[in-house]
């Protein structure tokens, strides 16, 4: 029986998921991932394969998901991405404590509504949105990953399709590194090919009031470069006989921060 499709169901399904506190690092991030497995787990599709249903250990304990759903004989399989922590919510100010409830907060929010930018009431007065840490970024994705597994286990998808939703990616990655050997063995493991890679992830506005839907297409990183500049100390009658390392990091700054010149330069090359 399906019950992760209509309207309601996902609202519910979603709220489940972010009442699940599952700021990085926090014990409500493994919970969270056990939440996941404990849901699919009592699918038919999982009681019948279990082996298809498995968290994966990181390092530090804290785990990832994976759910495989083979649909027919063929290897064509669409990998379904996501991460299931959420940063803190220290910039919800007075409204914290409802910040993982997004019904009451809301509600809440439709109460003090003059107190929030014009965009903000907007959307209040549409009742088309729900408010809360992780609602959007993005556990709305994970949601809807969900309700298409569903219907892949219910036979309405012609290929295989395999859930991943790991921890860590607001802070270090580390779920998601860890995934990249598990990918591999499960490639072999069930003889697969991967086709295709969604991720659910929120998209953005590029302006104010931009009112586009956007696909964004393509592969994305992120590079943590580290750089030691080490200074040398000297009198201030004598300034030129020292140099300063925060002067260094400043010109690594310009270079590295938004700059158009390099990124163009960069296209041009390549
Ligand atoms: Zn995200």
């Amino acid at each position: 029986m399906k019950n992760w499709q209509t309207k309601e169901q996902l609202i519910y399904l979603l709220t489940s998921l972010v009442n699940h506190q599952s700021i990085t690092g926090s014990n409500a991030e493994i919970a969270l991932a056990e939440y996941l497995q404990h849901l699919l787990a009592q699918k038919s599709y999982f009681r019948e394969n279990p082996a298809h249903l498995q968290l994966h250990p990181l390092e530090d304990g804290r785990r990832l998901l994976t759910a495989f759903v083979k649909g027919n004989d063929s290897s064509e399989t669409v990998i379904l991405l996501s991460h299931f922590d959420v940063v803190g919510v220290d910039d919800y100010g007075s409204l914290k404590n409802l910040a993982f409830y997004p019904e009451e907060l809301t509600k809440e929010m439709a109460y003090i509504k003059e107190r929030l930018p014009e965009a903000v009431q907007a959307d209040i007065a549409s009742g088309d949105w729900l408010f809360g840490r992780g609602t959007m970024d993005m556990k709305a994705g994970l949601t809807l990953h969900l309700a298409m597994l569903e219907k892949a286990m219910d036979g309405e998808f012609d290929g295989n399709i395999l859930l991943l939703s790991v921890p860590d990616e607001e802070v270090n990655s580390q779920g998601m590194m860890t995934a990249l050997p598990v990918l591999e063995q499960l490639k072999k493991e069930e003889n697969l090919i991967y086709n295709a890679c969604l991720n659910g992830e929120p998209m953005f506005s590029k302006y104010p009031g931009d009112s586009h839907y956007y696909v964004y297409a393509g592969s994305i990183g992120k590079v943590l470069p580290g750089f030691y500049c080490h200074g040398k100390e000297s009198h201030v009658g004598e300034p030129f006989a020292g140099i300063n390392p925060n002067l260094m990091a400043s010109f690594l700054s310009q270079e590295l921060e938004l700059n158009m010149k390099r990124l163009l330069k960069k296209w041009v090359m390549t």
